[in-house]
């Protein structure tokens, strides 16, 4: 049986698999590849990673060392290609340091989920990628490549879908460790939902629904314990912790009911040490301006019917805008839609379609790492840095050795 992604409906196609030992390795590989995809921790749920040709070379990092250097004078660690958040996260607060903010789970390669543009949750955190000060590549010619921020391109080359070269490794932002107190409510009313106020409650918010009802069946409160909070008028704190998929054992979830607890261990949803959300699985993303989440809901809750059917559990939350050329979040301040639909893919598919004509008036961007149909032609429109990053991308990559179909197909070529 073939390698496949982690939620097992990609079976990747190349024909070369190839786990490298050490940088020189790695940059012969490359050197000598005519096509050239990395596979992260697989937690993508389309064929981004993957080759298409006769000649496809798939890489793993996650035989070369697994480098943590982190500096705590200059408040930065440098972490290898193959690392992910769970060590990386650990190493950082040893030494009395943290990120700013992680995603839902700490399973996935840090090189991976900056590539994608992957997120959490808070009105005013942006994306993981935005921790980023460096970038180390190896190109198609095998030759290594460091940006920094401010360099020319640098703003092309964090979320650059792998279209790149090799990510070796990436300088990040850290700050002071600090702790978060985790607070659910329950049963969150849609009607009269004041979404700014509702969003702008805790340092991260996460509103879920089944889209059975108009109403949220959870909210998330992720609160900074060093800075003041209110309460959460709106709905009942919840009496016991909590699983967001319905079903789903709520010991997978990290510390609730108030607990405080180191950031690591709080900003995720799920525990490291578990299968995060249900394993079975689909997942859809859009991102769209904030300003439009309350019409968007109107949307989504005029089609709950057909949605909920496929749906395990739908999430909201907000994203702050950056600079990225190919972020998501690239220049608005955003909303996020979360699905994660049922293993089924002939099922979910024209419910996709569905939420994508349902969301098209506010130009969403689909996550890259997710389920989506969103055609090409679209997805340029909503991106005004693409010939930017086309520029670079052929700049860096003139032959283009690590193009696949996904990659071509934004392009354009
Ligand atoms: C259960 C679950 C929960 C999730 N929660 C969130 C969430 O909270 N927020 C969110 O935004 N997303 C979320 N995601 C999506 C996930 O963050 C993205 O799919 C992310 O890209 C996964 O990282 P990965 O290492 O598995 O990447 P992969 O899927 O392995 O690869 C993604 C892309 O990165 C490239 N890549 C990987 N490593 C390198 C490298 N070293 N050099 C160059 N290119 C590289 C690949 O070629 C590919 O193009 C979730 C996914 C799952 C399965």
């Amino acid at each position: 049986m073939g390698v496949t992604n982690w939620a097992g409906n990609i079976t990747f196609t190349a024909p070369h698999a190839h786990r490298p030992r050490t940088l020189d390795e790695l940059r012969t590989l490359v050197a000598a590849g005519r096509q050239v995809r990395v596979l992260g921790s697989g937690h993508s749920f389309n064929r981004i990673a993957d080759t298409d040709g006769p000649e496809g070379t798939l890489l793993s990092l996650a035989a070369l060392p697994q480098t943590v250097d982190v500096d705590p004078a200059a408040r930065t660690v440098r972490v290898g290609g193959g690392v992910r958040y769970a060590e990386l996260a650990r190493q950082v607060h040893a030494h009395g340091l943290a990120l700013p903010n992680m995603a839902s789970l700490p399973h996935i390669s840090v090189a991976g989920s900056v590539a994608t543009g992957t997120h959490g949750s808070g009105n005013s955190n942006r994306p993981l990628s935005s921790a980023v000060r460096a970038v180390e590549l190896v190109t198609a010619d095998g030759e290594t490549r460091t940006l920094h921020r401010g360099d020319e391109g640098f703003d092309g080359a964090v979320v650059a879908l792998g279209a790149l070269g090799v990510v070796t490794a990436l300088t990040l932002d850290l700050e002071p460790a600090f702790e978060i107190s985790q607070h659910v409510h329950t049963e969150l009313p849609l009607v009269d939902l004041d979404f700014a106020a509702v969003s702008a409650a805790a340092y991260s918010v996460s509103l879920f629904t089944d889209w059975r009802a108009p109403r949220f069946t959870q909210v998330w409160l992720k609160h900074r314990t060093a800075q003041p909070f209110s309460d959460f008028p709106w709905a009942d704190p919840a009496a016991r912790q909590h699983h967001p998929v319905p079903g789903m054992p709520a010991e997978n979830c990290t510390p609730q009911l108030g607990a405080a607890g180191p950031w690591h261990e709080r900003l995720p949803h799920f525990r490291a040490e578990f299968t995060p959300s249900n394993g079975k699985e689909l997942q859809s993303e859009y991102l769209l301006p904030r300003a439009d989440a309350t019409a968007a809901l109107a949307a989504l809750d005029a089609v709950r019917d057909t949605l909920a059917p496929v749906l395990q559990i739908c999430e909201v939350r907000t994203v702050a805008a950056d600079d990225q050329w190919l972020s998501p979040c690239h220049d608005r301040d955003s909303v996020a839609f979360h699905f994660t639909w049922v293993p089924d893919a002939s099922a979910v598919r024209p419910v996709v379609a569905l939420v994508e004509r349902a969301l098209a008036p506010f130009a969403p961007r689909p996550h890259w790492g997710k389920v989506f149909g969103v055609a090409p032609a679209e997805l340029r429109a909503r991106y005004p840095r693409l010939a930017d990053f086309a520029a670079l991308a052929g700049e860096l990559d003139p032959a283009g050795t690590f193009r696949n179909t996904f990659v071509r197909d934004l392009l354009g070529s």
